[in-house]
């Protein structure tokens, strides 16, 4: 899988090489020397990074695993040239199968120097994750050393539009909440509160039939749509009960997971987070996005629980620790972490959303991956450094090169190249760089607002 992974990049690194030192023969007019240099460099970059983030998942640090992968590379390559070079004069073999034999030390020298020299720490092989290693092992209790208990619980479900699921949700709830009465694990009077997140079909009609029908039912009214977050925080920060549990309502979460939710609290755990097993049901897009956007954050820092959506468990303590947070952009999967306290995972399958549609198209979701890296990552700002530094680097070697020219040679021809790409180039640069940093200015703009994050209309 690796070695596919390899040669995948490989391949990919090899089109782009060469497609950039045609790129800057035929329209930037360089000569086959400064093209290829080119070419190498950026095929050398490339299949650096891919090698260090896709191929092995490597969390080595990034100059000492590029130097030694640079290492590895010029090794690789000579070994090419020597096995080509030794075929060609002791076989009577044409020059090119002798650069196809010597392709195969090349190869065989980049994939094993990289994989054991120049990206020593790695994710595991297969489905090789470093986000997935950093998750505690199941913690495992003998039950019978803990002693039982019954709790109170309050669970907590936004909802936007859920008219064709609500029905559904409650019967499940009810026979849930029935047999864990039954069990003794949770008090009689445990409830469900539906957060109607500003709705426009008849959700909140329906959330106040339930209510008068069941006894355990209760609704919160947002007075208008806020997103799943805040609808989440209003529930959250408004119910009642020892212990809140926040569940979608699409039944997308296995709801039998909050029976071991509960065992885990009772065992002494504040929070227990339900983490899905297996994103067989999320489309290929999805479950690509998602996995490459959990990795994103880690690398920028972001602690963050791999897999888990907001289906969770929590004790009134950290609800009350939660309530210190008064940010406006909200992020709770990146806040929760951060409270501390002991914690737990649940491992559960995700279903197809029962009915309805999902109320995250992708618009939503990126603004949604943008909110969690910017909320909690200073890292583009720093990256921003870099890279001006970088440019400036390279602005000043191009400089050095054209007085080089202009001082040495005859070739020094006012060129368009020269004059009107750096302009495009650094033009670019910068509104990039002014663009990141007007993100960020937003975010304390918003922030220094202190605007409600929500308005509660009614709870019946
Ligand atoms: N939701 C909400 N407000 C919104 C969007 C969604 O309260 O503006 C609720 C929605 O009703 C559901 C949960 O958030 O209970 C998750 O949404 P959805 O299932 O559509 O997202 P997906 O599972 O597709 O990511
Ligand atoms: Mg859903």
């Amino acid at each position: 899988m690796i070695l596919i992974r390899y040669l995948i990049v490989g391949v990919a690194n090899t089109l782009v090489g060469l497609g950039t030192i045609y790129f800057a023969m035929y329209f930037l007019h360089f000569n086959v020397v400064q093209s290829n240099a080119l070419g190498y460099s950026i095929g050398i970059l490339l299949s650096f990074s891919l090698n260090k983030t896709w191929t092995f998942s490597s969390r080595d640090h990034i100059t000492s695993s590029f130097i030694r992968y640079l290492l590895v590379l010029g090794i690789a390559y000579t070994a090419n040239l020597a096995t080509v070079l030794f075929i060609c004069s002791h076989f009577y073999f044409s020059p090119y199968i002798a650069q196809a034999i010597g392709i195969i030390p090349y190869t065989a020298i980049g994939f094993l120097g990289s994989r054991y020299f120049a990206f020593r720490t790695q994710g595991q092989s297969g489905t090789s994750d470093a986000v997935e290693n950093k998750l505690p092992n199941k913690v495992v209790f003998d039950k019978k050393s803990v002693t039982p208990r019954i709790v109170d619980v309050s669970i907590v479900v936004p909802c936007y539009n859920e008219e064709a699921v609500l029905a559904e949700t409650t019967s499940r709830l009810a026979d849930l909440l029935q047999q864990l009465i039954i069990e003794r694990s949770i008090t009689p009077s445990s409830r469900v509160y539906y957060v109607d997140d500003g709705s426009s079909d008849k959700t909140w009609e329906l959330i106040e039939y339930l209510a008068e029908t069941h006894e355990f039912v209760h609704g919160i009214q947002l007075s208008r749509n806020r997103g799943h977050q805040n609808a989440l925080l209003a529930g959250l920060l408004s119910v009642e009960g020892e212990v809140i549990i926040s569940v979608d309502a699409d039944l997308q979460d296995d709801m039998s997971a909050i029976k071991k939710m509960i065992e885990y609290y009772i065992a002494g755990y504040d929070i227990v987070y339900g983490v899905r097993d297996a994103r067989e049901t999320d489309t290929f897009f999805k479950s690509f996005t998602a996995k490459a956007y959990y990795r994103l954050l880690s690398m920028m820092g972001v602690e963050i629980i791999y897999n888990h959506a907001d289906y969770r468990l929590m004790s009134r303590q950290t609800i009350e620790a939660l309530k210190e947070f008064s940010e406006v952009n909200l992020f709770l999967r990146g806040i929760i972490p951060q409270l501390g306290f002991s914690y737990a995972i649940v491992y559960y399958d995700r279903a197809e959303r029962y009915a309805g549609e999902s109320k995250y198209p992708l618009k939503k979701m990126l603004s949604f991956a943008w909110q969690g890296i910017t909320s909690f990552s200073s890292m583009p700002l720093h990256f921003i450094t870099a890279l001006g530094l970088l440019v400036s680097l390279i602005s000043f070697l191009i400089t050095a090169w054209a007085i080089w020219i202009r001082l040495f040679t005859d070739d020094a021809v006012p060129g368009w190249a020269s004059t009107v790409l750096p302009i495009y180039f650094l033009g670019g640069i910068q509104l990039l760089c002014l663009g990141v940093i007007g993100e960020y200015l937003a975010k304390i703009y918003s922030e220094t607002k202190r605007r409600p994050r929500y308005i509660i209309k009614k709870i019946i």
